[in-house]
């Protein structure tokens, strides 16, 4: 494998009980690649999601991230696994639909929490960063408010600073304007675009075709399970060979 791999998972399966929802994915992202992941609901895009930073465990596969492998076929113990497993949560943020920001915590505290705690860098230097962080994202006079009187696209642009400060060598989104307003979701489109432009390495579920189009080197669909194509977005969205991404092209449009 090249040195310029990000992430890499290779013969990934998951079920849930009788529900086989991840039957062998595998998938490579290069650093700085911006790659989406679209598809029916249902089709395991959030599972997929999940499964690359191990907030599931996968029954079978592996997943690779900056050449340091967890094998999720083999067993399952082991204190080096286990940090293994941390190292590389940390190494692949996330960003969920619904912001999941600590509502007791400012803006501020939300992005500054895993830098002391989990980083465990001093105190000053996590404000310091955080402090940059949110004014990249557009919030620096919201530093002090706490997530209930931000409005949503605020709290997913503080969810965005939070991943940054966490300094992940990818960022997951899992439909990160499906929760918002229409009129919201320009803003939170416009921070990912602009991460895009600094060369950050994103995974990004989304339904937003004008969107994807723009920011991605490539769009991965996803259906019953399965990576059913992989495509450049102008082949993606122009020419689709398969008739199952043609039907699910139409529906969206
Ligand atoms: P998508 O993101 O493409 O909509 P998901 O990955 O969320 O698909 O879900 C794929 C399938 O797995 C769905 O049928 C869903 O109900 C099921 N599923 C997802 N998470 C769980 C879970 N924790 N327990 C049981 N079933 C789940």
């Amino acid at each position: 494998m090249t040195d310029n791999v990000a992430i890499h998972a290779q013969g990934l399966h998951k079920r849930f009980g009788d529900l086989e929802v991840l039957k062998s994915v595998d998938l490579t992202v290069r650093s700085g690649e911006v790659v989406v992941i679209m598809g029916p609901s249902g089709s395991g895009k959030t599972t997929l999601l999940r499964c690359l930073n191990l907030l599931e465990e996968p029954d079978a596969g592996s997943i690779t991230v900056r050449g340091r492998t967890v094998d999720c076929s083999g067993p399952r113990q082991g204190r080096g696994r286990r940090r293994l497993i941390r190292d590389i949560r940390v190494r692949t943020a996330m960003v969920f639909q619904q912001f999941n920001l600590f509502p007791h915590m400012t803006a501020l505290q939300n992005v500054i929490e895993g830098p002391i705690h989990v980083r465990r860098l001093p105190r000053s230097y996590a404000i310091e960063v955080g402090e940059r962080l949110l004014a990249r994202v557009g919030l620096s006079d919201k530093r002090d408010e706490h997530p209930a009187r931000l409005s949503g696209g605020q709290k997913q642009r503080v969810a965005i600073a939070r991943a940054l400060a966490m300094e992940p060598e990818v960022i997951l989104f899992d439909e990160p304007t499906s929760a918002l307003d229409p009129e919201l979701r320009a803003e939170v489109l416009q921070a990912i675009k602009n991460l895009a432009a600094h060369g950050m390495t994103m995974v990004i579920v989304t339904h937003e075709i004008a969107f994807a189009r723009e920011v991605a080197n490539r769009v991965v669909f996803m259906d019953k399970g399965y990576i059913l194509e992989e495509q450049s977005p102008s082949v993606f969205f122009s020419d689709p060979a398969n008739t199952r991404i043609r039907s699910f092209l139409r529906l969206m449009s």
